[in-house]
């Protein structure tokens, strides 16, 4: 298997890749916890889903929670970029916990979408994915008027009777989405929603990216983890331009089977991967054979967020 995937190649870097905005601020905002006040720093779920990025953090002195009555009162709690539901801010009101909000402000953007409809009667439709800690979040804004469509099936079972408004996950596949906004006006042509989704800036563009190396390339691999939304909706950008398409999480998880005369072979990270891990599978592919490595950038990113004012210095 391993000699088979041997040989020189091209390996296309879709761009932009790896880290957004979000994500970055995230990980600086556990880490400057961490400097001010000292582990432990717990943080409720995994701050981005990301297996490098949570170990490196416990490394330090991050402990992981699932739910806030692990965390022991007065300590210093971060929430993870996917935003938290308001009923668990109040759980952390109660346990006196100091809390540092690492919501992605594009997640927050969704959820007061959330409240302000369910304020003013409509039934919220959120296009998103079950058990995803987003989607969870923004449920629980206005949990008696907001219901999950998974599908353009799913837009038949939305009770009638109420004016329908409509939101999305910010990390779905363009093309998935528009397809139940459309079923959703279908039905309900008065409909109001986002001009066309929520989805990110940071998500659109590593789908187009990944999309335009997809097209020339026989294999493309995506570095992120298995619980990664936004990097699982990557391989299906690209298998849907025809490339088969293999999320791994590090090095290790390179398919040899499948490099077998891969000769370009398309590279990308969602954006919750580091980029040192990408770089890590292109040393791994050099190991294979000379690689002739060439950068396909849709666009430059400069989105940036200001931290919160809980840990902001001077
Ligand atoms: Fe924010 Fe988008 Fe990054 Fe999620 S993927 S953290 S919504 S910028």
């Amino acid at each position: 298997e391993w000699a088979d995937a041997t040989g020189p190649r091209r390996v296309l870097l879709a761009g932009p890749r790896s880290f957004c905005a979000g994500v970055e601020r995230a990980i600086e905002i556990v880490e400057r916890a961490l400097d001010l006040h000292g582990p432990p720093v717990y943080v409720r779920k995994q701050i981005v889903h990301n297996t490098h990025v949570v170990d490196d953090l416990a490394r330090r002195g991050a402990v992981f929670v699932d739910e806030l009555d692990e965390v022991p009162p007065g300590s210093v709690t971060v929430f993870s970029a996917h935003g938290v539901a308001p009923a668990v801010r109040d759980e952390a009101g109660r346990r006196g916990l100091r809390v540092v909000d690492a919501t992605c402000p594009l997640v927050s953007k969704v959820h007061a979408e959330a409240r302000r409809y369910a304020a003013s009667g409509h039934l919220v439709a959120l296009i998103g994915h079950a058990g995803h800690e987003e989607v969870e979040g923004t449920l629980g804004e206005a949990p008696s008027s907001t219901v999950l469509v998974e599908t353009p099936d799913d837009v038949a079972s939305l009770p009638a009777g109420r004016p329908v408004a409509y939101l999305t996950q910010t990390t779905l596949a363009a093309d998935e989405a528009g397809e139940v906004a459309a079923a959703i006006t279908g039905r309900f042509p008065d409909a109001v929603g986002p001009h066309t989704d929520d989805i990110c800036y940071a998500t659109t563009n590593r789908q187009r990216a990944v999309a335009g190396v997809a097209r020339d390339s026989d294999l493309v691999l995506v570095v992120g983890s298995a619980n990664s939304s936004n990097s699982r909706r990557l391989v299906e950008v690209a298998e849907a331009h025809g490339t088969p398409a293999v999320l791994i999480d590090g090095p290790a998880d390179i398919p040899l089977g499948r490099l077998a005369g891969a000769r370009v072979v398309g590279l990308t990270a969602g954006a919750s991967a580091p980029p040192s891990v990408l770089d890590a599978v292109v040393d791994a592919l050099r190991g294979l054979g000379p690689v002739d490595a060439e950068e396909r950038t849709v666009t430059v990113e400069t989105t940036e967020f200001t931290l919160p004012k809980e840990v902001r210095t001077q």
